[in-house]
């Protein structure tokens, strides 16, 4: 399996329109020393130290298929700056914009994108997810939904996939794993969570050759949130901002209880101060994986 990170930001990404931060300003420069930092990863970061929102590529090296999880606003930037081809199908873990509105992108590029989502009714909105992308962009011919059951495997671009659910409030979302039969090579992504996560999903998630695990800001920014923070650790630090996202010492934490051969953070945002904003194991994008 070959991993692409196409998307590696929160829903403004980073840098941020307008935002003269440190973390944005140094992702913009051209002469800021991450460049070559980044080089060692791996990634070709002379336009810019980008943290777009979230959307992951994979191969599939047995069939050669391809499949998109989460369909990213920056989509077209991300499919010419990476030098990937179009998907043969994507997967959708919840309604949110930086998920899923760059399905439009479909248009006059696929005779036709199978999109896999979740069947669930969500409580709050009425839909299940699938519902929910088959409502928002019925107008587009080219767009085909195939709603599938969370916790059941189902096949797509000849990977193994589980949708699992995980913590977003008030939305549902899933994590995912996948497989590729032919070697076993894992991918586990939880998707937009809070902390704590079902053990039936936890389970799932565990024992991947590669875990993206979702880490939204520092700890301390838990005092900047309305709701402050939750899934506090044995000496107090909360692992949950708010209750939608985990925190980066969350996201460590979840990493280690999953116990991957390796992990990236993804879904961060610019608050995260600059000389923590870029540590080797936050996700930046481009990085490319072969499991
Ligand atoms: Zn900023
Ligand atoms: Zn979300
Ligand atoms: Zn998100």
């Amino acid at each position: 399996m070959e991993v692409t990170l196409l998307g590696t930001g929160d829903t403004t990404g980073t840098p941020t329109i307008g935002c003269d931060c440190d973390t944005c300003e140094r992702a913009r420069d051209p002469d800021d020393p991450l460049r070559e930092r980044m080089a060692e990863r791996g990634v070709d970061a002379q336009g810019g130290v980008e943290r777009s929102r979230f959307s992951v590529y994979l191969e599939n090296d047995a069939t050669g298929e391809t499949l998109l999880v989460d369909v990213s606003p920056d989509f077209r930037h991300q499919f010419l700056r990476d030098g990937v081809p179009l998907p043969d199908a994507a997967i959708v873990t919840h309604v949110h914009f930086d998920h899923l509105d760059g399905l439009g992108n479909a248009y006059r590029l696929f005779d036709d994108l199978p999109v896999y989502a979740a069947d669930e009714t969500d409580p709050v909105t009425g839909e299940s997810v699938a519902e929910g992308i088959r409502s928002r962009y019925d107008y587009l011919d080219t767009v085909s939904v195939h709603p599938r059951t969370p916790y059941e495997p189902f096949e797509v671009a000849g990977f193994e996939v589980r949708l699992v659910p995980v913590e977003h409030p008030p939305m549902l979302c899933y994590g995912l794993r996948i497989e590729e039969p032919e070697t076993g090579a894992v991918l586990a992504i939880t998707g937009d969570t809070c902390y704590e996560v079902p053990d039936r999903s936890r389970d799932l998630l565990s024992g991947a050759d590669l875990a993206l695990v979702e880490g939204l800001v520092h700890a301390e920014a838990c005092e900047f949130h309305p709701k402050g923070g939750a899934h506090h650790d044995a000496d107090g630090v909360p692992r949950t901002f708010g209750t939608k996202h985990m925190t980066l010492s969350g996201a460590r934490d979840f990493a280690a209880d999953i116990d991957p051969d390796d992990y990236r953070i993804v879904h961060t945002a610019h608050y995260v101060p600059a000389e923590r904003a870029f540590a080797d194991d936050i996700a930046v994008d481009g990085e490319r994986f072969s499991l």
